[in-house]
């Protein structure tokens, strides 16, 4: 195969997550970079030493990668890019996708001999950043094995979960669990506020309990105690999963009545605050108790 000691990468979509995955692969390959505003290419080869190309250049890797918002966005650029791709070619698609989406744009990339892995990241920005991500995969267990060596430059664990698509779900039941934590933690701690109870010391004996969760541990205390709601993973692109975790359970036809549902608080939430980190949710609780959990 084409490259593979020191294989060259590109990768496409410098944002919130793509921005430090890329910075950990250009500090060990030769990586291309592309990014629609071209001032953010700028600046990681400035921090990392990546080179900045123009768009069909990144067909020159033989690793590419996209984390881009959505699968729609992967597959416009997959169309674009398409006449410009050479056989052998991998492609690591970072985003939280849709499995059907992701099936099709598959299909297409097959046809100039160039194979696909749903590769979806887990971790945050913080997992990104420390290079601590989790990744979980849906491909080919050849194009998988050849990936891991490469991810592992950024990612503490990778799991192969399965055949094309399933990183997709897998990631959209991910952040559903994600949401429901967020959601249900949000309503216990406002009440025993309403009720009293210092919020911290609340969120230190939860922590130490059976309903403790990666929301209760790693992002209550630190974004909304705090105040300060980072945006570092935007609610839309959480509302974005949970569609998608929505088709994954139509399709699957299982009873799922409390996954379904928080679809749609996140929905009502997006509406009711725009813009801003997925845990600002607690704040549209607080708006309807009348009470402030920081
Ligand atoms: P951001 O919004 O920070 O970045 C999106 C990137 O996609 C930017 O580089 C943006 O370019 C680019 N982009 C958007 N639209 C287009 C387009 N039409 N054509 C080309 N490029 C485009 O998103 P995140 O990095 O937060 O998320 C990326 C993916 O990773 C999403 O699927 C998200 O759900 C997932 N994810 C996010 C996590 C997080 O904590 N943030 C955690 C795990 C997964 P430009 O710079 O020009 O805007």
């Amino acid at each position: 195969m084409v490259g593979e000691a020191t294989p060259k990468l590109a990768f496409i979509g410098l944002g919130a997550m793509g921005y430090p995955i890329a910075g950990h692969l250009a500090r060990r390959y030769p990586t291309l970079v592309w990014n629609r505003t071209p001032s953010k290419a700028e600046a990681h080869a400035k921090e990392f030493g990546s080179q900045p190309v123009a768009f069909a250049q990144v067909a020159q890797a033989d690793i590419l990668f996209t984390c881009l918002p959505t699968s729609q966005e992967v597959h416009e650029v997959a169309e674009r890019l398409l006449p410009y791709l050479r056989p052998g070619t991998l492609w690591i698609d970072h985003t939280s996708g849709e499995p059907d989406l992701a099936r099709r744009t598959a299909v297409r990339l097959a046809e100039r001999g160039v194979s696909y892995l749903d590769a979806c990241l887990s971790g945050g920005v913080a997992g990104a950043v420390q290079g601590r991500a989790t990744v979980m995969a849906g491909g080919a267990p050849e194009d998988f094995e050849r990936a891991r060596p490469v991810m592992a430059t950024y990612a503490a664990k990778i799991v192969h979960v399965g055949p094309l698509g399933s990183g997709h779900a897998v990631k959209a039941v991910n952040n559903a669990l994600l949401a429901v934590n967020l959601w249900a933690l949000s309503e216990g701690m406002l009440a025993l506020v309403r009720q009293g109870v210092d919020a911290r010391l609340a969120l230190e004996a939860i922590n130490a309990s059976s309903g403790r969760s990666n929301v209760s541990e790693n992002l209550f205390g630190q974004r909304v105690l705090s105040r300060e709601f980072p945006n570092t993973f935007a609610l839309g692109l959480l509302v974005k999963d949970l569609g998608i975790c929505a088709r994954v359970l139509e399709a699957a036809g299982t009873p799922a009545p409390m996954l379904r549902q928080v679809r749609e608080f996140f929905e009502v939430a997006r509406r009711e605050l725009g813009e801003v980190d997925h845990t600002a949710v607690a704040r549209l609780l607080e708006r309807w108790a009348g009470v402030e959990m920081g």
